[in-house]
């Protein structure tokens, strides 16, 4: 008896603390009177019908444990039907509150897409307005600093200040531009001025001047490659005559055509040079001294009998001095010219029209 009691008082605490949040997690009138069906059928009629079975009949056990269900189970009935509608009510509630989560969930979707697409629209803003332009910017004027002068591909409208940028890069490019214009012209004109001052106006071959500039190099560079150089000079026989009897114009276009014919004649390597009035400089390269001396006297010839003045017809000769030059001999310019002149003046002196190669003229050398 005490055990049921206790029981029972176990029961009442957990049916009213039930009540209590079954009106706030379920507020139903439908719940509401099926807890107060509860509590009459069950708490007073059906507790006091247990009190009554006990008090009257525990110790005589003269009631049927069926006779006492047939008459307490009516009164469990409307827990039975709270217990329906409590689980009812509780899918329903569920059931709304999952339609409400899946509406909070579309909005925070709707919410999440929304600040995407503002991010989305910022960036593109801000890559096509500063980050592109930037990268634009940073590519030109690398480009500029490698020399790459070429206008750029059209910059897409962009704002302001930034296209003020690129204006000012424009201006800058176009400076830089008309300064590589300025630059390069002034490079041909020093380039035209090299070339005419180490050429001869009259006759177009280099002058004593740009010879002078590159003799060394031919000797350094004969040196090292072990080869031999036959260097003559050239004097016109009698040219005083020509320009006495034919004027100087003539006399220029006799020089002119000397130098023609004398180049026509000339190899690969090979060095022509006037020098002076009608005096001329010959480098024959990888020679000795009697395949020079044939290639002289073949232009000696030459000269004798080939016409180099158009009105005229007329033809003129020359004396020929040479000196052979061998790789890595101590003999600089001025001895081998001064060796040169020397045969020269000997080939005037035994008559011109001659090549001197040794201080032998040609006709002592046939003869020995
Ligand atoms: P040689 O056989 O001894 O060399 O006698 P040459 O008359 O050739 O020598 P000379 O030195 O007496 O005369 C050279 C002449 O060449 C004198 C000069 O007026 C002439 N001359 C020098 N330079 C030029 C030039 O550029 N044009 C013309 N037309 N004549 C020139
Ligand atoms: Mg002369
Ligand atoms: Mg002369």
């Amino acid at each position: 008896m005490a055990r049921m009691r206790s029981a029972e008082g176990i029961l009442r605490t957990l049916w009213s603390n039930s009540v209590g949040m079954a009106d706030k997690l379920l507020p139903n009138p439908e719940i509401t009177a099926l807890l107060a069906d509860v509590r009459r059928d069950f708490f007073e009629n059906g507790l006091a019908l247990l009190h009554w079975a006990v008090d009257e009949h525990g110790a005589k056990n003269s009631l049927s444990a069926s006779d006492l269900a047939a008459e307490f189970v009516p009164y469990l009935q409307s827990s039975e039907q709270l217990r329906t509608a409590i689980v009812t009510q509780s899918i329903r509630t569920l059931e709304r509150d999952a339609a409400k989560a899946l509406g909070s969930l579309v909005n925070s979707a709707a919410l999440t897409l929304g600040i995407l697409a503002v991010l989305v629209v910022v960036a593109v803003f801000f890559s096509r307005a500063l980050f592109s332009p930037l990268m634009r910017l940073h590519s030109d004027v690398l480009a500029l600093a490698n020399g790459n002068n070429d206008t750029p591909r059209p910059v897409p409208a962009m704002a302001q200040e930034v296209d003020d940028i690129f204006a000012g890069l424009a201006i800058l490019r176009d400076h830089i531009g008309a300064k590589r214009a300025l630059e390069e012209e002034q490079r041909r004109l020093n380039r035209r001025l090299r070339r005419l001052a180490e050429t001869d106006t009259l006759t177009g071959l280099l002058n004593r001047r740009a010879l002078l500039t590159r003799i060394d190099a031919v000797f350094r560079r004969a040196d090292r490659i072990g080869e031999t150089l036959a260097v003559a000079l050239f004097d016109i026989d009698h040219f005083k005559l020509v320009n006495d009897t034919h004027g100087h114009a003539v006399g220029d276009e006799v020089l002119a055509g000397v130098a023609r014919l004398v180049e026509s004649t000339l190899q690969s390597g090979d060095f022509l040079a006037r020098i002076g009035g009608e005096e001329f400089v010959i480098i024959l390269r990888h020679m000795d001294e009697t395949t020079a001396f044939g290639r002289l006297e073949r232009i000696r010839l030459l000269l004798a009998e080939t016409p180099v003045q158009t009105a005229t017809g007329l033809s003129v000769t020359a004396s020929f001095g040479m000196a052979m030059r061998p790789a890595g001999s101590e003999i600089d310019w001025d001895g081998i010219f001064s060796l040169a002149d020397q045969r020269l003046y000997l080939a005037k002196n035994n008559g011109r029209n001659r090549v001197v190669v040794d201080g032998i003229s040609p006709e002592t050398r046939r003869r020995a």
